[in-house]
C-alpha cells in the first residue's frame, strides 16, 4: 500500500486541461485534491506563471517507482518537452512524499537515488508545493535538511513575499 503526495504544475498551453488530465487519470486512487493556485515561476528562468495543485493518492499495488512512471506517462501524454532545467512545461508531476502503512502506522519512504529522491529534496523550499499540500493534509510533516517539521512550519520559514506569490484561484479540480 502506498500513499503519495503529488505536486502537479503547468505553465504552457491549456494549463487547466493539463492538470485535469492528471486528476481524470488518477481519479479512482485520489483521496483529496487541493485548490488550484497561480504561482510565479521558481528557479530563475523567466516564463509565464504556473497553475499548481497537490493531490493525495493511494494504491495498494503501486510502489513509489510505479508512481514515478505513471507521472512521467502523464507528462508525456501532455506532450511535455524537456528543454532548460526549471523551464516552462505543459505538465510536471513530482512525488513530494510517499509512505506505506505498516502495522497501522504510516512509514515514509526515503531515498537519495537521483532517479527518485524521497521526500522531494526541494519541496520544503517551495511555497507552491507547501501551500496546496496544507489543503489536503493540514498536519503533514516533512523531513528535510535534517529537520522534521510540520509543513506549516516549513512554510512559515519561507520568505513572506514567496508565500504571498502563491495565489488561490477560483478554479477547481474537484469534486472527486
Ligand atoms: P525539480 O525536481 O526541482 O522540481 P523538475 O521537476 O523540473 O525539477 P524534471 O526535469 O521534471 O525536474 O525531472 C528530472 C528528474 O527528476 C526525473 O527524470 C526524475 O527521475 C527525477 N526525480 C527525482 N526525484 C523525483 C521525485 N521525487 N519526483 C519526481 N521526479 C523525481
Ligand atoms: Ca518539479
Ligand atoms: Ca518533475
Amino acid at each position: 500500500m502506498t500513499r503519495v503526495v503529488l505536486s502537479i504544475g503547468s505553465n504552457l498551453g491549456d494549463r487547466m486541461a493539463h492538470l485535469r488530465g492528471v486528476v481524470d487519470a488518477l481519479r479512482p486512487r485520489l483521496l483529496a485534491v487541493s485548490a488550484v493556485y497561480s504561482t510565479p515561476p521558481w528557479g530563475g528562468v523567466p516564463q509565464q506563471d504556473y497553475l499548481n495543485a497537490v493531490l493525495l493518492a493511494e494504491d495498494p499495488e503501486l510502489e513509489p517507482s510505479d508512481w514515478l512512471r505513471l507521472g512521467q506517462e502523464l507528462e508525456q501524454a501532455a506532450e511535455r518537452v524537456r528543454e532548460v532545467r526549471w523551464g516552462p512545461r505543459t505538465l510536471d508531476v513530482d512525488i513530494v512524499w510517499a509512505g506505506h502503512s505498516r502495522e497501522g502506522e504510516q512509514v515514509e519512504y526515503r531515498s537519495a537515488d537521483p532517479t527518485l529522491t524521497l521526500p522531494h529534496p526541494r519541496a520544503h523550499q517551495r511555497a507552491f508545493v507547501l501551500v496546496p499540500w496544507l489543503d489536503v493534509q493540514p498536519d503533514a510533516v516533512l523531513e528535510a535538511a535534517g529537520r522534521r517539521l510540520k509543513v506549516r512550519e516549513w512554510l512559515s520559514a519561507l520568505d513572506a513575499a514567496e508565500v504571498e506569490g502563491v495565489r488561490r484561484t477560483e478554479l477547481s479540480l474537484g469534486p472527486l
